[in-house]
């Protein structure tokens, strides 16, 4: 009888190391039915107690017993102990790791052009003038006759545009019709007036000039509307745009629509009239092209020319977001491409 007792207490034994070397639950099911399964060691010595005598018998029942409770005890807690690393383990594989640097929420921002369009608003509205809508798709009349060029006209060539199937009907080419609508709806009465928005070009897509770009126009007509008055305007512009205390300077030029007409430059901003790639070496950027309302134009667009005179003129907001950001492409700003807003 001492034999058995042992023999259990050995299986005991042995079977707790065994449990703690089970490294997982297969390993511990594995355990599990080597010992305590129904052909397992614990359970074949249950089986020699039918050949001892009713004396022994209790007391060697009661021994393999007490392993066997032991022996599940033991295993569920092992079971459990596992269960816990493993899942440590899972939280540990999965957790995230705060001292990684967030990723950056961008926020949205206005089209550089947008910025730009907002500025000279701000700047013309705040020396009376208004904005004044006008059309983007234009007769042939009000793009090139009554600005001065009637069919033929060498000027036209300046300017190439897209057709309609419909026939004397364009997309303009520029925002100088704007003015004629504007004289045609406010004469006699004087105008102050800016007009902004798209205009088409047929001709080469480069870093320089797109097929769809923004102008905006301005147009002042009254009484004793003078040369110095466009001078004043317009440096006021120059000024506020880019910055007191900047040098302007006034060449000739020629457009169809003005007399005479003249293109501005300023003192080129990145390098003070050194001399760099943007202003070409010459420490000038041309900003806009303007003139005295040609006597014609007036006419056509309803106003006596022995009476009132007028200046307009036209800039290209495009080309001074192009400077003031210095962006090299104005292809960038149509290819949805969000570094663009980096730069501004
Ligand atoms: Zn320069």
């Amino acid at each position: 009888m001492n034999d058995i007792i042992q023999q259990v207490e050995q299986l005991r034994q042995e079977a707790e190391a065994s449990l703690a070397q089970a490294k997982n639950t297969e390993a511990i099911r594995t355990w599990h039915s080597d010992y305590l399964g129904r052909k397992g060691r614990l359970t074949a010595l249950l089986r020699v107690l039918g050949s001892l005598s009713n004396e022994e018998r209790p007391r060697v029942g009661k021994v393999i017993n007490e392993a066997k409770i032991a022996l599940e005890q033991a295993v569920q807690e092992r079971q459990e102990a596992l269960a816990r690393a493993e899942m440590e383990a899972a939280r540990s594989a999965e957790r995230v790791d705060v001292t990684l640097p967030g990723r950056p929420q961008t926020l949205g921002k206005l089209h550089p052009t947008s910025m730009t369009l907002r500025e000279i608003y701000a700047i013309f509205t705040a020396m009376g003038f208004q904005i004044y809508d006008s059309p983007e798709v234009e007769t042939d009349e009000y793009n090139f006759q009554l600005l001065n060029m009637p069919p033929g006209h060498p000027a036209r060539d300046m300017w190439d545009t897209f057709y309609t199937t419909t026939p004397e009907l364009i997309l303009r080419t520029h925002t100088s019709p704007g003015p004629i609508h504007a004289m045609r709806e406010y004469a006699p009465e004087p105008i102050r007036v800016i007009l902004p928005g798209k205009v088409y070009r047929y001709e080469q897509v480069t870093a320089r000039s797109e097929s769809m770009f923004y102008q905006v126009e301005g147009l002042a007509v009254g009484k004793h509307i003078t040369f110095c008055d466009l001078k004043g305007v317009l440096t006021n512009f120059a000024n506020q745009m880019y910055g007191e205390g900047r040098e302007t300077r006034f060449r000739k030029s020629y457009f169809p629509f003005t007399e005479p007409s003249v293109e501005m430059d300023i003192d080129c901003v990145l390098c003070n009239r050194k001399g760099c790639p943007v202003c070409k070496y010459t420490g000038w950027l041309e900003i806009l092209g303007a003139g005295m309302v040609h006597p014609t134009v007036l006419q056509y667009g309803g106003y006596d020319p022995s009476e009132f005179s007028g200046f307009a003129f036209g800039m290209g907001p495009d080309r001074i977001a192009l400077q003031k950001y210095g962006i090299d492409d104005i292809r960038y700003f149509f290819t949805n491409d969000a570094r663009l807003f980096e730069r501004v």
